[in-house]
């Protein structure tokens, strides 16, 4: 790190004049804003405050947003903290395709016609953003990935932690070796294997002359509940601006006509208990899925897994696949975010994705051989021990205390 006071004085490294502003994307379902974006409206506002204050700047917070009547939406997205909303309201972006997205967004991260409605002072030089959000859901997650290609400059994916930072940098290949200083650094932070792990993640200009090239925007997708978002300030002020989207015949490949979502197949919010296995299973897969299952019939549970099984990673029985091992039971960003009353973790670590999807649940027990597994952070009881041992004495006592009947009376 280097001091603050200097900041200023710094030549960022960056190409400080062809960057320029925050832009936020925004993903609309059938009319609705999708919480996420609010959320990351909220971080993009706390990040620009602190950008504005430390840099003595005035670059903003931008909302884009696509699609077919979306104006109305515009305003709500200035009282969750925007500064500036840029729309592009058009029958042809009425459902999201990715390839006509990604145009649209491409072409409004570099309009200077935008740029000069919103700052007539950074006009002249601008280039493009100088940072991006998108949120890291199926949406999110595929767009990100296009959008920067034509941008041509990186991204971090899965990120649930920002800071902006003045960082000294030496590496063989951005800077040739040299300690370099690199100014209003976009540190992204990222969870790593299973959560054990928070990678940190910087998207860099090559100072090396002899493969000199900038890589702006610092973009990022964000994890869905990763921040909080403001609360909704009716008086804040914003501008709007609309985009007009022009297409040629190549961008409208790919129409879409109609679309119907189908029911969860499913349904654990009729559950008080869930119960959710994961890798843990992995020395007598089988075995354990009985062990589970009894323990859910006992219960009146519904079933639940972590990601990785949905990968059918364990050779089993294809009865057992086909009903278990299925995206509709994942748990997490992945999958569902559930509010069962009692939630039990069974061979679960507890990564952050999975812990999205199951955080809200009244009261959470793990069983786990690891006591340090980040899943002990998020649980009321932690058995300490193999489900093997775990699962059999635990079934025995709840056949003790609880008659089948009381079973019935399991769903919410
Ligand atoms: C973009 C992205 C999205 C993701 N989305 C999701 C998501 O929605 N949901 C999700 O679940 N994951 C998601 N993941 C994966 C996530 O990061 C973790 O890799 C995954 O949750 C780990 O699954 P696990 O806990 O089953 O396995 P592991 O992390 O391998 O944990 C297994 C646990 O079992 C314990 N154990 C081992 N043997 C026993 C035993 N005999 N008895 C009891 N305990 C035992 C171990 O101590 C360990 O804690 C996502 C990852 C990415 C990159």
């Amino acid at each position: 790190m280097i001091e603050n006071k200097k900041l200023s004085d710094l030549e960022d490294g960056n190409n400080s004049n062809s960057y320029h502003h925050m832009l936020v994307i925004i993903e609309v379902v059938d009319g609705v804003v999708l919480p996420v974006n609010y959320e990351m409206l909220g971080e993009a506002r706390r990040l620009m405050d602190f950008f504005n204050k430390q840099y003595n700047s005035n670059e903003k917070v931008i909302a884009v947003v696509l699609g077919q009547n979306i104006k109305d939406l515009c305003n709500e997205l200035i009282n969750y903290g925007a500064d500036v909303v840029v729309y592009a309201d058009d029958p042809n972006l009425r459902y999201m395709v990715n390839q006509t997205s990604t145009k649209v967004i491409s072409s409004i991260a570099m309009d200077k016609d935008i740029i000069s409605k919103i700052s007539p002072d950074f006009v002249n030089h601008y280039k493009k953003p100088r940072y991006m959000f998108f949120a890291a859901d199926s949406i999110g997650r595929h767009l990100s990935a296009t959008v920067l290609a034509e941008l041509d400059s990186g991204l971090a994916s899965d990120v649930n932690k920002l800071e902006i930072s003045d960082l000294e940098i030496k590496h063989q290949h951005k800077t040739k070796g040299n300690a370099l200083k690199y100014g209003k650094v976009l540190e992204m932070y990222r969870p790593d294997f299973s959560g054990f792990l928070w990678t940190t993640i910087l998207c860099l200009d090559n100072k090396n002359p002899e493969i000199r090239r900038d890589f702006h925007p610092q973009a990022c997708s964000i994890i869905p509940g990763a921040f909080a978002p403001l609360e909704p300030d009716p008086k804040r002020k914003g501008q709007l601006i609309e985009f007009t989207p022009k297409f040629d015949k190549k961008d409208l490949k790919i129409k879409v006509l109609n679309r119907s979502i189908d029911k969860d197949k499913i349904d654990f919010d009729s559950f008080k208990i869930v119960i959710s296995f994961g890798k843990g299973i992995k020395e007598f897969p089988e075995d354990n899925i009985k062990l589970i299952e009894t323990l859910s019939k006992l219960t009146g549970a519904e079933i639940g897994i972590s990601l990785p099984l949905s990968k059918k990673i364990f050779k089993l029985d294809e009865k057992i696949n086909s009903k278990y091992m299925i995206p509709g039971r994942v748990i997490g960003t992945s999958g569902r975010k559930i509010t069962p009353k009692i939630y039990i973790a069974i061979g679960i670590s507890g990564a952050i994705q999975h812990i999205e999807g199951m955080k809200e649940a009244e009261f959470v027990i793990a069983i786990n051989t690891d006591e340090n597994a980040p899943i002990i952070n998020e649980c009321d009881i932690f058995i300490k021990g193999k489900m093997e041992d775990v699962l059999p004495v635990l079934i025995e006592e709840i056949k003790r205390i609880i008659s089948p009947l009381e079973v019935q009376a399991k769903r919410k």
